[in-house]
């Protein structure tokens, strides 16, 4: 796996076609290997993604002609090599998809460092009545599991009623989290003397008699 920081390393460099003149798309290598099986040689290749580029716009009649199959080809280089080929691609879309994105890798960067952040600031979250790494864990669709099932046994020590809100109206893909939350929201509620309104959901004393919120008869 490529780290963010090859990633935006590989971003920066400006490689030109020869063909066409433009700027090389850096792309990350297929996982399987070509030709004689020697592979890539690298994980990115820089790719001339233009479709005017003059051998992609021949390649098609040059590879029906001579092989009889679609394709065409586009010119590729690798960062550690003086002089780049040209390769054959079936169809139009081939590498598109595979082109590094700086802001998807350094959002996707971010956001792996804010879990780890918050894992670690769950150690002291209780002490320190931090709510914010549980939720933010918990609330976070590409969070792991292990750590939304760590952040949640939290939750009743921390005993703040503000996480319910939020809790409940997230979706969870896994049985067991959403059951532990649930239960987890049941015993912070009877450990305050609370209970939630079966109509408008909002939480109301446990001896109350109609919600103060929505009027309902909770008698
Ligand atoms: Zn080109
Ligand atoms: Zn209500």
């Amino acid at each position: 796996m490529l780290s963010a920081d090859d990633c935006m390393r590989y971003c920066k460099m400006e490689f030109y076609c020869p063909h066409c003149n433009t700027r090389l798309s850096p792309c990350e290598t297929p996982p399987f290997h070509i030709g004689d099986g020697l592979g890539w040689g690298a994980e990115v290749m820089f790719v001339c993604l233009n479709d005017e580029c003059p051998p992609f716009v021949n390649g098609w009649q040059h590879i029906e002609e001579s092989y009889g199959h679609v394709g065409s080809y586009r010119y590729m280089r690798l960062a550690n090599e003086e002089k780049g080929e040209l390769m054959m691609v079936g169809n139009k879309m081939a590498f598109t998809g595979s082109v590094l994105d700086p802001e998807v890798i350094m959002a996707a960067n971010h956001r792996y460092h804010q879990e780890k952040e918050w894992v670690e600031q769950l150690n002291t979250c209780v002490e320190e009545k931090n709510l914010t790494p549980v939720l933010g864990i918990l609330l976070d669709e590409k969070s792991s599991l292990v750590n939304k099932m760590k952040a949640s046994r939290m939750l009743v020590p921390l005993n703040d009623l503000s996480c319910i809100d939020a809790l409940r109206n997230q979706q969870y893909t896994d049985a067991n989290l959403e059951h532990q939350i649930n239960q987890a929201i049941v015993e912070l509620l009877q450990k305050n003397f609370m209970k939630e309104c079966p109509d408008c959901m909002e939480i109301v004393k446990k001896k109350a008699a109609k919600c103060k919120h929505c009027g309902k008869n909770l008698e």
